[in-house]
């Protein structure tokens, strides 16, 4: 469970298997659960035991174990009868160097892939696309993120022999193409981070990251080395564009002075650059949006993405929300925390408005303020609308700009009037897409 709206599947999960045979042993793990476990336990009867923290050891432990019952009370495994004695869960954290060879022999390969993060350079040809973790933990403590609860506010890097290795293994028997990224701080330490992707080069991946890296650890050195080793696309977390949010909010070290020079450093180098944003944290006012929305616009992203403040449980926000009474009583309970909906009721935010301000943000600084299709990019501008239709086909605006800039690159093609015809339809049949259309100034355009 890693995130909290899994735990109705797990609820779901956990009583088709006692139907089928109470005799079952269930155990659970997981991020989320690391931070809510006490509340599982004692919803889901049939759980016998939760993995607190990192569980490769611990479910090995179990795997191996001629004792399961016994191996269950051990550390890091949590249970109810464990927490009524008063136990306090340890965590567990692995040596990362010797748990980064998964055995993908027993995994269907076919069930596990992911669709690429957005980007105009997807892979074409039939993907083979890998996952890993090559370090865990984050020193800095954002108010929104878990991650020092659950890392413990410490880095744990694995070797990069042990990276090396693995990756040749998914190459030499699987035919591994892309390989996606999943640390939280990956750059922190430079001089590994250049090692790191010194090494992807000659293994000719398509590379991607799409936890987003800190601006900070950027300089020329490591962008040409990331672009040999096949990396296309750069996000960036960068969460606002106010400088008191993300210095008396976030808590976030960013200077902001830096997001331009960097973007522009990558862009020149052909990297298609997208930033992070995050809107509606407690505090944030009118104005703190506003900016944002400029600075966007001035540091001209390729592409934005925006998120609502989400309380999860195990970050400061999450206690700062529960103690103020601010997230809406409704989604108090595990399981219904869906990260789509805004769900803190801080004073001087209004949950309409927002939703108005981050939908049409979206809008302007994507499409009408499309930055690769203002400084005459077309290519990528066509690449990042089609990208947008083949997730969200119904999504009128990308219809809209493709159709313009299909007109640019190739204006006898019959897929001009194909997109026109798609946009117009979908305005007559949403009223909510019809106004935007008029508010944005595209009817008749
Ligand atoms: S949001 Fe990123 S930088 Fe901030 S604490 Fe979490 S992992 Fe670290």
């Amino acid at each position: 469970m890693s995130y909290d709206i899994s735990y109705n599947w797990l609820k779901e999960l956990s009583s088709l298997a006692n139907e089928y045979s109470s005799n079952i042993i269930q155990v659970a793990g997981g991020s989320a659960l690391s931070t809510g476990w006490n509340v599982v336990l004692d919803e889901l009867p049939f759980i016998d035991a939760l993995c607190y923290s990192e569980g490769e050891k611990a479910m090995l432990s179990l795997l191996d174990s001629d004792d399961i019952l016994n191996t269950i009370s051990c550390d890091p495994w949590v249970t109810i009868d464990k927490i009524n004695e008063g136990y306090i869960p340890k965590p567990l954290y692995e040596d990362l160097s010797k748990v980064i060879s998964v055995d993908y022999d027993l995994v269907d390969l076919k069930s596990y892939g992911m669709k690429e993060a957005f980007s105009p350079f997807l892979i074409n040809k039939i993907k083979k696309q890998f996952f890993i973790v090559t370090s865990r933990g984050c020193p800095y403590k954002c108010i929104f993120c878990a991650s020092s609860s659950l890392h413990g506010g410490k880095m744990r890097l694995a070797d990069l022999d042990s990276i090396e290795k693995h990756i040749e293994n998914l190459q030499s028997k699987y035919g591994i193409n892309v390989l996606t990224i999943y640390d939280d701080q990956l750059l922190i330490n430079k001089e590994r981070a250049k090692k790191f992707f010194k090494i992807l080069v000659k293994f000719k991946l398509r590379i991607e990251m799409p936890n987003g890296l800190s601006v900070a650890f950027f300089d020329e050195e490591l962008a040409d080395i990331m672009k040999e080793a096949g990396v296309d696309t750069i996000y960036l977390a960068v969460e606002s564009g106010s400088e008191r949010v993300l210095k008396d909010i976030i808590r976030k070290p960013l200077n902001l002075n830096k997001v331009h020079p960097v973007v522009k450093m990558l862009q020149e180098k052909g990297f298609f650059v997208v930033g992070f944003f995050i809107f509606g944290l407690p505090g944030e006012t009118e104005y703190d949006r506003f900016i944002t929305r400029e600075f966007i616009k001035n540091v001209a992203f390729d592409w934005s993405f925006f998120n609502y403040a989400t309380p999860l449980r195990g970050s400061e926000l999450y206690n700062i929300c529960v103690d103020n009474n601010w997230i809406d009583p409704d989604y108090n309970k595990i399981g219904s925390v869906d990260m789509t909906e805004y769900i803190i009721n801080s004073p001087g935010i209004n949950k309409e408005e927002l939703k108005k301000f981050i939908f049409d943000i979206n809008l302007d600084v994507n499409f009408v303020n499309n930055a690769a299709f203002r400084r005459g990019d077309y290519q990528i501008a066509k690449q990042s609308f089609k990208e947008v239709l083949s997730r969200h086909y119904e999504q009128p605006f990308a219809h809209f700009y493709l159709s313009k800039v299909l007109n640019l690159l190739d204006p006898g093609s019959d897929q001009i009037a194909h997109h026109k015809s798609e946009f117009s339809g979908i305005l007559r049949e949403d009223p909510q897409w019809n106004n935007s259309a008029i508010e944005f100034n595209l009817i008749n355009k």
